[in-house]
Formats: structure tokens, C-alpha cells, sequence
């Protein structure tokens, strides 16, 4: 019998604003279970496709979102990834694109849709954009053509665009409209159609299994660049016990002061063995060291270029490299190429 198969996706629940109910005692919001979100979504049922949901136990505010949370949630997909053709995660907007980003390195050659949502408004509260978020993206996970998955690649979808995870930042604590791709076109754009950009939109090597990398080390930190920055500050820093790896957030397109105590930091940070990867700070565009004068100083003094990766794709790369090789010269390698689209 030909028997066209049904299409299956798995809801993974970590929490986050989508399933929060004020908290009778404090007022504050707080996460509940997948009961809610599902009894304020009947039109789950509609669809004609196999959903089912498993559920983090507990449930968290994406603010205590971990590596060990991005395990599980990979872990969860791994064990999953033959059962089901598209997943949906569930997540809070605060730290999503860390969580998006971290699962798209972990996930090598994926053969299926990860699309992680949320909402700013509860579901249960009248003006909710939860239901339309999670509506569209479970059909965007189920979405095929030929058999194959539309795009299979980790991402984010929110407020009517469809975004390579490892591109977004969260732009607005207020707007529905919470998230943005500086560098890099939405995957797909949602109006009256669901309208796919093929051309952007990675496609994996359909002859290789996926592997999951699921080892993060955290020894890292991020320097966000000031007018006036204290010298005993980036010392304490880079003196970090157990420091391997120091994103700067740096100026423009990246640059940073010439002061000959910043350099002498950085050059003895990189001379005891660790790594300095130089980003923007700029929401939009490229670090192009060398461009001024005072980004040349930090490529003599041996910093790399993170080109224009986000900050929340930066760190989960890091810790992710870190994770996977001893080797310096292999991360060094490693960080300079896209791994999962994440820079141009
Ligand atoms: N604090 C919430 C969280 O990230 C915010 C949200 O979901 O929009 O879990």
C-alpha cells in the first residue's frame, strides 16, 4: 500500500515565558508544565500531524540555561532524530540565541529542522504571540519538500521570520519583534505563505550521519571595551585562573585603544597559551583588523578575527572548540572558519 507517512515533530519544553503563570505568593512569573501551554493551543490537534512533547523537569527561566541544559536538549534530539521529522524547542527569549547557537555546534551535519520559539507574552494572556510562534514553527519543522526537511538547520523563529540561529541576538525585551540576524537574511519570511530562501539555507551532506559533540569547557570570558577602561580590570582578567580563551568585544570594527598597557595584557595572555578572539560590539557588520591603526596592534600582538560573529555565537563556539580538542593550534584553526554558518 502506498500510504503517504505521517509527519511527526517532537515539542521539547525547556521553559520560558510561553508557559509562565504568575506565582500566586510573589507576583512574579514563573514556568509551569506543558499541560498549560497545550490546553491553551487546541489548535495543536488540527494540524494532522503525529505531535508529541517531553518536557525538562524542571522547567527554567532561560537565565539558568547551562551547557548541561544544552546536553540535554541535544541528547534529547539525538536519541529522537530517526522517531521524528522536524523538533521544536520551546525556550525563553533571554539567552534562546546562546542556547540556538550552542545546539548548532554541537549538532554536526543535522538532517532535520531544530526550531527553537518562545513568546514575550504568556499563552494563557489574551495578546499572546505564543500561539502564532509555536503554530508556525511546528509547521515549519514538519515542512518537506521531496521527502527531505525544508531547512534543516538549527534556528529561531519569531514574530513571522525564520533565522539561522546561530545569527540572532535578542534586540528588544518590549517587542514582539524580539530578535534580529544582523548579518546574515532571514531563512524564510512569513506572511499569507510560509516563503523559504533556499538560497540561504545550508543543506547537510546527506551520506553522513550526525555527530554530537556534547563536551563544553567554560573557561572563557567575554571583554566588553569602554572609553576609560581600567587597567586592574583586564590584569584580573586575563589572569583568570584556568583562563583559556577571551572574547573582546571591541569598537567598530575592531578596534581597540593602543595604550601600550592593553597590548602588553594581551600579548602575555596569548604568550602563557590562551586565545584572544576579537569581536564587534557594533549590533551590525565585520571586525576587519588592520582597517585602523588601532586594530593593528592586536593582530601583531597575535588576537584572531571573529570576523562577524555575534557575541552569543562567539562564546558557545569557544566553549564548544574548548570542549572538543586540546590542541591549540586545531581551535585556532577552527575558529577562523564557519563551522555551522555562523560567519561569512
Ligand atoms: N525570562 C524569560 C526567559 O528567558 C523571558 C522570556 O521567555 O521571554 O525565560
Amino acid at each position: 500500500m502506498n500510504r503517504k507517512k505521517e509527519i511527526s515533530v517532537l515539542l521539547i519544553y525547556t521553559g520560558g515565558t510561553i508557559g509562565m503563570v504568575n506565582d500566586p505568593v510573589t507576583g512574579s512569573l514563573v514556568p509551569v508544565d506543558f499541560e498549560h501551554i497545550s490546553d491553551q493551543v487546541p489548535e495543536l490537534k488540527k494540524f494532522g500531524y503525529n505531535i508529541r512533547s517531553v518536557s525538562f523537569n524542571p522547567v527554567s527561566d532561560s537565565s539558568n540555561i547551562d551547557p548541561e541544559m544544552w546536553i540535554k536538549m541535544a541528547t534529547v534530539i539525538e536519541d529522537h532524530v530517526a522517531d521524528y521529522d522536524g523538533f521544536v524547542v520551546l525556550h525563553g527569549t533571554d539567552t534562546m540565541a546562546y542556547s540556538a547557537s550552542a545546539l548548532s555546534f554541537m549538532l554536526e551535519n543535522l538532517q532535520k529542522s531544530v526550531i527553537f520559539t518562545g513568546s514575550q507574552l504568556p499563552i494563557g494572556v489574551l495578546r499572546t504571540d505564543g500561539k502564532e510562534n509555536l503554530i508556525t514553527a511546528i509547521e515549519i519543522a514538519a515542512s518537506q519538500d521531496n521527502g527531505r526537511p525544508m531547512v534543516p538547520e538549527v534556528c529561531i523563529y519569531f514574530d513571522n521570520k525564520l533565522m539561522r540561529g546561530n545569527r540572532t541576538t535578542k534586540i528588544s525585551a518590549e517587542h514582539f519583534d524580539a530578535f534580529d540576524s544582523p548579518n546574515y537574511p532571514p531563512l524564510a519570511e512569513v506572511g499569507l505563505h510560509i516563503r523559504f530562501n533556499n538560497k540561504f539555507i545550508n543543506f547537510p551532506d546527506p551520506h553522513r550521519d550526525m555527530i554530537v559533540h556534547k563536551i563544553f569547557n567554560n573557561n572563557i570570558a567575554v571583554l566588553k571595551l569602554f572609553p576609560g577602561l581600567n587597567s586592574n580590570f583586564v590584569k584580573a582578567t586575563v589572569n583568570t585562573p584556568g583562563l583559556k580563551a577571551l572574547i573582546i568585544e571591541s569598537f567598530g570594527s575592531g578596534n581597540a585603544p593602543t595604550y601600550s598597557w592593553f597590548t602588553e595584557e594581551l600579548k602575555g595572555f596569548i604568550a602563557r597559551g590562551g586565545l584572544i578572539l576579537n569581536i564587534t560590539q557594533c549590533h551590525g557588520g565585520s571586525v576587519e583588523m588592520g582597517l585602523y591603526e588601532t586594530s593593528r596592534e592586536m593582530l601583531r600582538a597575535g588576537v584572531l578575527s571573529g570576523k562577524d560573529i555575534t557575541s552569543e555565537a562567539s562564546v558557545t563556539k569557544l566553549m564548544n572548540l574548548l570542549g572538543r580538542y586540546n590542541d591549540t593550534d586545531k581551535i585556532i584553526s577552527s575558529i577562523s572558519v564557519s563551522m555551522a554558518g555562523e560567519m561569512s
